[in-house]
């Protein structure tokens, strides 16, 4: 048996998305041979994170929280370039990532944070539908200069992408608001983050 701070340790890396406890040991194994200015290093970014990196208050990407002047909303978000009238609804932050990469678009994002699943309520829950529907319906309560004319629902052509876009169409369908979903291009069960440039291009240029 390992020494208990090595277990607790594994058991913390344990909980990474994909990460198993066989994985979670190796990590903590490295981590005894490594270093000391690695660990202190690792030590102080650690303990910076929940400081130092904001969580947008529109669309719920990440930012640099120790700029100056970023009203609590990310680098997106605070543009005054962006296009007006266009919302892109994406899964997590990754896919905003990958998206602005391809350079195709040029509105504005929001991140669900996850999918669904199936259609059952405690799944639902999990996800922002409610914060999203809340700033397509009054987009002026979040500062957003102008009303929603398009949302583009960008989850993954997986069958929990496909649910959810279904949970969020139908979430959105009273508000009068074009909902349109990206053209395949992104492979079937293949998802947007690992897509390149021209691909995510033509699934934006397709969208219908
Ligand atoms: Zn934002």
């Amino acid at each position: 048996m390992y020494p208990r701070l090595i277990q607790e340790l594994v058991e913390a890396f344990s909980r990474f998305p994909g990460i198993g406890p066989r994985a979670g040991t190796r990590f903590a194994l490295y981590l005894t041979k490594a270093p000391s200015y690695e660990i202190e290093n690792m030590v102080s970014v650690l303990s910076r994170l929940k400081r130092e990196v904001g969580i947008c208050s529109f669309c719920f990407h990440l930012f640099d929280a120790k700029e100056q002047d970023h009203k609590n909303v990310c680098v997106i978000c605070r543009n005054p370039g962006r296009v007006t009238g266009s919302l892109c609804v994406v899964e997590k932050e990754e896919d905003v990532e990958t998206i602005e990469k391809s350079g195709v678009y040029k509105g504005r994002y929001f991140v669900l944070g996850g999918t669904v699943g199936m259609l059952r309520k405690k799944d639902m829950e999990k996800i922002r539908v409610k914060e999203l529907t809340e700033r397509v319906k009054t987009p002026s309560r979040f500062d957003y200069p102008g009303v929603f004319k398009e949302i583009i629902i960008a989850t993954n052509p997986t069958p929990e992408g496909e649910a959810t876009a279904l949970y969020v169409e139908r979430s959105l369908d009273s508000l009068g608001v074009a909902l349109t979903r990206l053209a395949r291009g992104i492979p079937i069960g293949g998802e947007i983050e690992y897509a390149d440039e021209e691909t995510i291009r033509s699934a934006f240029n397709g969208r219908h």
